[in-house]
């Protein structure tokens, strides 16, 4: 029984090991993945509405650019490019 409980403390503290392990790898990864939201718009340099900026993590454009933006996606997505 001891050596059981002695088998099971060592997984245990492995699993503890690699899942903290995991965890801060995944933590740096979603901190990475959103970037900080821009004081200027990425395209006009306008500053931008600081509605967005609380509204939209890691916002790059203002109302403006940020929609022809998406319809130049859309525009993309539809010519197949
Ligand atoms: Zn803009």
């Amino acid at each position: 029984m001891a050596d059981d409980a002695d088998w099971a403390g060592e997984i245990t503290d492995q699993e503890v090991a690699s899942i903290l392990k995991a965890r801060a790898q995944d933590q740096q990864q979603q901190t990475r993945a959103l970037p900080p939201s821009r004081e200027l718009c990425l395209d006009c340099d306008d500053p931008i509405e600081d509605y967005r900026k609380r509204t939209i993590p890691g916002v790059q454009r203002c109302a403006e650019c940020e929609d022809w933006h998406q319809r130049e996606k859309t525009i993309r997505a539809h010519q197949g490019r």
